[in-house]
């Protein structure tokens, strides 16, 4: 599948192979393969960023979250156990939806195209992680 220029305008919508900036139907400016490209670029950054930074928070806190109020590698863990695994799910969620947007993005980068269907399904991993932080807020205090 060749990379695509899809025209801006809604009610043209043409779609040429290659880097196309103006639209040979109405003239008008296209989104070509270098602004999803750089796009990806952006999603790919995010992704590794969020991964990275909950893997870290991670190894961090769930050693002391494992034993609440013990003294483990130096921090000691005041909430209760399920406040503990409830901030891991979290941490989780938000790992596999950095995980998601680092494949599309990697996909937007290789390709240089949008894909639809992962669109989709790193918008549903983003409510999915959007429902598992609201329902954390219910335990957790403050
Ligand atoms: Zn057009």
């Amino acid at each position: 599948m060749p990379a695509v220029s899809t025209c801006l305008a809604p009610s043209c919508r043409t779609t040429a192979e290659g880097t196309v900036t103006a639209c040979p139907t109405c003239g008008g400016k296209m989104r070509t393969p270098r602004t999803i490209r750089a796009l990806g670029w952006l999603l790919l950054a995010c992704g590794v960023f969020l991964v990275g930074l909950m893997s870290y928070l991670w190894t961090v806190l769930a050693p002391a979250m494992a034993h609440p109020g013990d003294l483990t590698g130096g921090t000691t863990f005041t909430g209760t156990a399920e406040q503990g695994r409830t901030i891991l799910t979290v941490f989780g969620a938000v790992i596999v939806f950095g995980l998601g947007s680092t494949v599309y993005g990697l996909w937007m980068i290789v390709t240089g195209r949008r894909s639809i269907a992962m669109m989709i399904a790193v918008l549903v991993l983003a409510a999915a992680l959007i429902a598992i932080s609201w329902r954390a807020m219910t335990v957790l205090p403050g």
